[in-house]
């Protein structure tokens, strides 16, 4: 009993400054959220919670992104409802997660996520020996579930009942002068989640904060406590970051301080080849344009491009040995997969993908006979014609092909066969060169076995 105590008087001692029992109530003239802007499915849930006799707020990405004038992308809602209760609230409703549960409120076409208050960790908290935090499901106070989120300005809790904002951290104050700031220890925080070093550079740079000086110094040496997250997990903060709208932006500024190392193990290598950053960087130019624009993206697509030129080197190396020129690619691209494969739950849907589009570079250099035609039937035909004309673009392949390929695709009956190359030149040469180098054939035959 008395020992509980003690450790109980002690824990404030283990995440200090994050501690808030306390909130400023900030009117809406000072964070400017009227009610209107929020989503219509928000405000019905947060109402029919509330009508119940329970607490409920918009919590998190959404408050943040309407004060700094963004349309927010989904909305939150906290709540002091546990799950069963809130689910007998919505008769669209269902419960999912296996750790934390929380509920999924269908209205309209919305799906508004509703989480119950979460508890402050403590001394029962599970972590890995680098002090991750494994396993917590503690329902708790709303100033100990503003303690555990991670940044001060995604820490607010809005009520549309009275166009409130609870801050229990500063974050409106910090949101306002433009910093990122974390809640509690910035080292003690990444700690328990390495997730985090990516989360303050892809908010940052969407919300173009500054990042506090305390939750930057650490990243450069923490960065390898990445290697420990769940490959599942980094798989999709990665996709968050790249499929952000300002992926160009975040790399920019992972790089400025040296980050993209360990952080980001596929932009290590390529970031240093001229020839391999243009082409990634024109990639993420296009994605975020993309993104922008409200169009679709592909993440087969975006990681074949980041991929790819790990993929170039590798078969370099396998040609160089003599490897036949096919199988070399195959081999080349199955091993970069591998390696990568280890660090990001690459799935394997998406694997078949990424072979799809790397194993067609080759088949457009043929442009004779019935080959273009076959190309062009297959379903993966234009994401490789459009990563043929990135590698174009980026100096890498002679923009002659790329554009043949685009007029091939555009022309009619007759001007496709008059396009077609004539189909003799290579053969004969083959021939020729097997009659008069047996010795550079039988090599390549002999490294394929
Ligand atoms: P986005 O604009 O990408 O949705 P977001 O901040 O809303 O950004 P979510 O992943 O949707 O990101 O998370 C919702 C909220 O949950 C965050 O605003 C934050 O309060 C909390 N949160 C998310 N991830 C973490 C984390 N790793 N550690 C602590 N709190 C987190
Ligand atoms: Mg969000």
């Amino acid at each position: 009993m008395i020992r509980k105590l003690i450790r109980r008087v002690f824990r404030r001692g283990d995440a200090p400054a994050a501690q808030a029992t306390t909130a400023a109530s900030i009117p809406v003239a000072r964070h400017g959220i009227r009610r209107e802007r929020v989503s219509t499915g928000a405000r019905r849930t947060c109402e029919t919670l509330q009508q119940a006799g329970h607490k409920a707020y918009v919590v998190g990405g959404a408050v943040r992104d309407l004060i700094a004038g963004i349309d927010p992308k989904d909305y939150d809602i906290a709540t002091d409802a546990t799950p069963e209760q809130v689910r007998a609230l919505f008769r669209r409703s269902r419960i999912i997660g296996r750790r934390f549960q929380i509920v999924h409120v269908m209205q309209g076409g919305e799906t508004l996520e509703v989480s119950t208050f979460r508890a402050a960790h403590n001394e029962d908290t599970v972590k890995d020996e680098h002090g991750r935090v494994l396993r917590d499901n503690v329902f708790g106070t709303i100033a100990e579930d503003a303690a555990r989120r991670d940044f001060t300005v995604n820490a607010l809790y809005y009520d549309p009942s009275t166009e409130t904002v609870l801050d229990y951290h500063r974050g409106v104050a910090d949101l306002q002068q433009k910093t990122l700031r974390m809640i509690g220890e910035p080292r003690a925080r990444y700690r328990e989640d390495p997730v985090r070093m990516l989360r303050a550079v892809r908010l940052s740079a969407k919300l173009g904060l500054t990042l506090d000086p305390a939750v930057r110094a650490p990243i450069r040496e923490m960065a390898e406590l990445m290697e420990n997250v769940p490959p599942a997990r980094l798989f999709d903060e990665m996709l968050k970051l790249l499929f952000s709208g300002h992926a160009v932006e975040c790399v920019k500024r992972l790089r400025d301080d040296g980050l993209h190392h360990g952080l980001l193990p596929l932009l290590d290598v390529i970031l240093e080849q001229p020839l391999g950053e243009k082409f990634v960087m024109l990639s993420l130019n296009s994605t975020d344009a993309r993104v922008r624009a409200g169009k679709s993206v592909s993440p087969s697509y975006l990681f074949a491009t980041l991929l790819w030129h790990e993929v170039l080197a590798n078969w370099e190396i396998r040609k160089a040995r003599g490897e036949l020129l096919i199988p070399a690619l195959y081999e080349a691209m199955d091993e970069i997969l591998d390696v990568q494969g280890e660090k990001l739950a690459i799935t394997r849907r998406i694997a078949g993908d990424i072979k799809e589009i790397w194993a067609l570079q080759p088949r457009f250099d043929k442009r004779t006979g019935k080959t273009p035609y076959r190309l062009l039937e297959l379903p993966r035909f234009r994401a490789g014609y459009d990563f043929l004309a990135l590698r174009a673009e980026s100096g890498e392949i002679d923009g002659e092909i790329a554009e043949w390929w685009h007029e091939f695709q555009n022309a009619d009956a007759d001007q496709r066969e008059a396009m077609l190359l004539p189909d003799n030149g290579p053969k004969k040469r083959r021939r020729r060169s097997r009659a008069k180098k047996p010795s550079a054939d039988q090599a390549s035959a002999g490294s394929e076995g």
